[in-house]
């Protein structure tokens, strides 16, 4: 096996729909940190709690594992073109890659809908970019019809490839644990990363007969169409990258909680944004609103007594904090210059 550090392709191409035709793009994508909590879990009596920190990929969030593969077979494929609707990380991975390769990303994104970071992140990158007035649901059934276009290559997760990637993180999480965790925790929007997840952990089980964990995924309140059984017309959350009404991996996302004996729950935007402040405050873990939803549905279960004690846990940081500054600062004053004085000093010591 390749050396951490080595993109996931070269890493776990015994393990990818690759052959040596298929061209190793990389960013240096995956090999992520698995950082063991020092504060949340000893507040909630759990002993062996882990993040998984995905945020620290190439731009910022998981996607970068499912677009490199996703290129890679676009290369293969010939296309010149990478099209993708984007609630913002797959937009700013997707140009990010395409740039790499000398192909061209075009995004598509709902009006006001995309974190700043984001938006800039695919400007920098040189994507062209169509803000559409409708949701993100929209706009992914929109560019779904070109996808048999000759040249193009549509990058969502529901390109198979995209989820072939994204599993490596499953298989790194055992690297580093030396075993499966109990349980893992994770955002789930359009539901691509759930099932990654859990298909990582299977082919892990089939290979070397490991135990899978128990998943257990977590919606927004006002975006919660995995729990409500039903697609919400209007998704609202002030975590953007999972304000998804009607998800595309839908079954798939079902079935990983059915089969681990998981669930997928609610989790409040308060309770989102408790989270977020206590992995920055409490963990030094800078990650955006969507990130924080396993943390808060973890934080919310422990602390109503629903999760038995035992087994490792594992929590999925999915992006970045740096991709939304403004969800950073809500609520926050930023503080005005003083004059440079020793007393100033000393009061702000206290
Ligand atoms: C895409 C994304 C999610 C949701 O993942 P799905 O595969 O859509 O369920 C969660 N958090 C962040 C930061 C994301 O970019």
């Amino acid at each position: 096996m390749a050396a951490m550090g080595a993109g996931i392709i070269d890493r776990y191409a015994a393990y990818l729909p690759v052959t040596a035709a298929t061209p190793r793009v990389t960013l240096g994508e995956g090999s992520t940190p698995l950082i063991r909590s020092s504060r949340i879990g000893p507040s909630l009596g759990i002993e062996q709690l882990y993040f998984k920190y995905e945020g620290l990929n190439p731009s910022g969030s998981f996607k970068d594992r499912g677009m490199a593969v996703a290129t890679a077979k676009a290369l293969e494929a010939k296309a010149r073109t990478l099209l993708c609707a984007s609630t913002g990380n797959t937009s700013a991975s997707a140009a990010a890659y395409a740039a790499r390769c000398g192909l061209r990303a075009v995004v598509v994104v709902p009006a006001g809908g995309v974190a700043a970071g984001k938006l800039a992140q695919a400007l920098a990158y040189g994507a062209s970019i169509l803000v559409v007035n409708g949701s993100f649901d929209v706009a992914l059934r929109l560019v779904r019809q070109l996808a048999g276009e000759p040249g193009v290559a549509l990058v969502n997760s529901v390109n198979p490839f995209r989820i072939e990637g994204q599993k490596t993180a499953a298989f790194e999480i055992v690297e580093q644990l030396g075993d499966a965790p109990a349980r893992l925790f994770i955002p789930v929007g359009n539901g691509g990363n759930i099932t990654a997840y859990w298909r990582g952990f299977t082919e892990l089980q089939r290979r070397d007969g490991r135990s899978r964990p128990v998943m257990y995924g977590a919606q927004a309140e006002g975006a919660a169409p995995l729990v409500r059984g039903k697609p919400v017309p209007r998704p609202r959350t002030i975590a953007s990258a999972i304000r998804i009404g009607n998800p595309a991996s839908w079954n798939s996302a079902i079935a990983a909680k059915d089969e681990s004996g998981g669930t997928i729950a609610t989790v409040t935007d308060a309770e989102i944004m408790a989270a977020h402040r206590r992995l920055s405050r409490e963990e030094g873990l800078l990650v955006e609103p969507a990130s924080a939803a396993g943390v808060a549905l973890l934080i919310k279960m422990a602390s109503a007594g629903r999760l038995s004690d035992g087994g490792s846990i594992v929590c999925v940081l999915t992006g970045h904090g740096l991709k939304d500054p403004q969800a950073l600062t809500r609520g926050l004053r930023l503080p005005r210059p003083v004059r440079p004085t020793l007393s100033t000093l000393m009061r702000a010591i206290g």
